[in-house]
């Protein structure tokens, strides 16, 4: 049985294709199957975006979707850039320049201030409307200059509590085991054997 990923993201593809091989699901992109598909993220929560691009993939595909939105909530900027995070220094801001920005916000504040976190939303939904969110986060402190060539976006700056350093110095498996969009992801497999396997026991 396929399930489809409302990303293009390849880290987003391999950590969900890894999660799920348990359950026997073929995890495929959205763009496999409905070529050149998009949608605009215009809610106004994580939950909401993640809702809104996995029932679009479903509808799209005829087929169950997962999607998530991820945000990363620094104490010093009162919880952002959180649902902005991916657009922080622009609409079409790269990742150095998040970064960039992120830190010349922070220069001067304690380590305090500098706590952060990281929380994703994951959402699945089915062709016929039905759908469910579940959350996972992962707690940290930005840097006050990046660590580490690995992983993608904030990681170089993010300095995880579980692995004493930033994510960008630890290995894709590592981070899977503590990440927030790791979490995330392990949280829906109940719903995913009850909604999409419909294994009643193991689901409920
Ligand atoms: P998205 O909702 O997964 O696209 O995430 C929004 C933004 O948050 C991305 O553009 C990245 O800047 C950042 N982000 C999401 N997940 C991660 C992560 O695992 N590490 C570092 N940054 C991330």
């Amino acid at each position: 049985m396929r399930i489809v990923l409302a990303s293009a993201n390849p880290d987003k593809l391999r950590e969900l294709r890894s999660i799920l091989s348990e359950l026997g699901l073929e995890v495929v992109p959205v763009s496999d199957v409905a070529p050149g598909w998009h949608v605009e993220e215009t809610g106004a929560t994580l939950e909401e975006n993640a809702l809104l691009k996995a029932r679009a993939a479903a509808s799209a595909t005829g087929l169950p979707a997962v999607a998530d939105d991820t945000g990363l909530c620094v104490r010093a900027l009162g919880g952002g850039p959180g649902v902005y995070s991916s657009r922080f220094a622009g609409e079409s801001a790269t990742y150095s320049q998040n970064v960039c920005k992120l830190l010349s916000r922070l220069i001067g504040e304690t380590p305090e201030m500098r706590r952060a976190c990281f929380r994703t939303a994951a959402a699945i939904a089915l062709p016929d409307g039905t759908s469910e969110t579940v959350s996972g986060r992962a707690e940290g402190r930005i840097t006050e200059a990046p660590m580490g060539k690995g992983g993608f976006g904030y990681d170089p700056v993010f300095l995880s509590d579980d692995l004493g350093r930033t994510y960008a110095e630890a290995t894709p498996e590592q981070k899977d085991l503590v990440s927030h969009r790791g979490r995330a992801f392990r949280n829906l497999l109940p719903l995913i054997r009850r909604l999409v396997l419909h294994d009643e026991e193991q689901g409920s």
